[in-house]
């Protein structure tokens, strides 16, 4: 029996596109300007190509101009900087992303290094990185933004609340961590070296897991009322469901939190789909920034 609310992350996504295709029909009407994102892949990883196609449909549903350049896995590294280069001086191109992980040949952090920074809609350059942690104007990564997105929805202000991250990678903990502490929260960043990991993890009123371990954070790890968000996404075996299938869960076990937790949010269908709808909510602010105009908020 769960008595934790779900926290619905594909409503809460649906209606965020809502929210940026009238800013963007409004941005059209008003200023002539339609926010266009380009999506870089390079190698034929398919989970990237879907990932991909997803982000194409849902950039040209909500009103904007979508690009995607797909290049080959033995595309050199220094054609991919050049075109690059070349989408930093376009100006009809407001939102560069380079879809992760690259071919092993080519220098990832080099490649985030030469995107422009107002144009780096992942927020994954340093100087967004350096933004995001001094309190400026920063493009902030999507799926950190997303968690913060779910629990203010649920939460309202979080000033004070005690959370806790658990992960540190680039890409999701340690943003996440400057959000909330932007926030006002007391934050702890857990990682593979936390000592006493369930008991840190039981004095948190947010608890945010991204450590891609299936089913790790354990029912008993979470404070009564806590509001848990799962980042994991993991497959795995489901032979329930039949020999050689398998399914998707988080890095929390649901079955057991949503006995405790006061809200968590479900994988899939929680977190996940949040990440495309703030990928467009920062192409539109990117569009504002390079035209002079005042963002709306998103
Ligand atoms: P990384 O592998 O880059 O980072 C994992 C983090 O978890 C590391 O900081 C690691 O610590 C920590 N960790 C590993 N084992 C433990 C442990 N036993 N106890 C405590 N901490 C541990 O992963 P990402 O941050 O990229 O992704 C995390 C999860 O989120 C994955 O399941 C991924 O698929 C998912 N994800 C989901 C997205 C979405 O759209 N919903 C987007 C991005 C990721 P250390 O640093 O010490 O090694």
């Amino acid at each position: 029996m769960s008595s934790a609310e779900i926290i619905d992350g594909k409503a809460y996504a649906a209606a965020l596109r809502a929210r940026v295709a009238d800013a963007v029909a409004t941005l059209k009407a008003s200023h002539g300007l339609t926010p266009a994102l380009t999506v870089i892949i390079v190698g034929d990883d398919p989970a990237s190509h879907v990932y991909v196609r997803n982000k194409g449909t849902q950039t040209e549903e909500a009103g904007m101009v979508s690009a995607t350049h797909r290049l080959p896995a033995e595309t050199p590294e220094a054609v991919l900087l050049a075109l690059i280069e070349k989408l930093n001086a376009d100006k009809a191109c407001h939102g560069i992303l380079v879809q992760l992980p690259l071919p092993k040949h080519i220098d990832e952090s080099k490649v985030l290094a030469a995107i422009q920074p107002d144009k780096d809609v992942d927020g994954f350059h340093v100087i967004n990185v350096g933004r995001l942690w001094t309190g400026q104007d920063a493009l902030v990564p999507c799926t950190p933004f997303g968690c913060l997105m779910l629990l203010k929805a649920r939460v309202g202000d979080l000033w004070g609340k005690r959370a806790i991250v658990i992960g540190r990678s680039n890409i999701v903990g340690k943003p996440m961590a400057a959000l909330l502490l932007a926030e006002s929260c007391t934050v702890t960043i857990a990682h593979s070296r936390t000592k006493d990991l369930p008991e840190r993890c039981r004095e948190a009123d947010i608890v945010v897991a991204a450590v891609g371990r299936p089913e790790m954070v354990k029912g008993d790890w979470i404070k009564q009322g806590a509001v848990v968000i799962d980042v994991g996404i993991n497959r795995v075996p489901a032979p329930e469901k039949g020999d050689g299938k398998s399914k998707l869960v988080g890095d929390v076990n649901f079955e057991e939190a949503a006995k405790v937790a006061g809200a968590i949010t479900p994988v899939p269908g929680g977190v996940g789909p949040m990440t495309i709808a703030c990928l467009l909510r920062n192409t539109v602010v990117a569009a504002c920034r390079q035209n002079g105009i005042d963002a709306p908020e998103l």
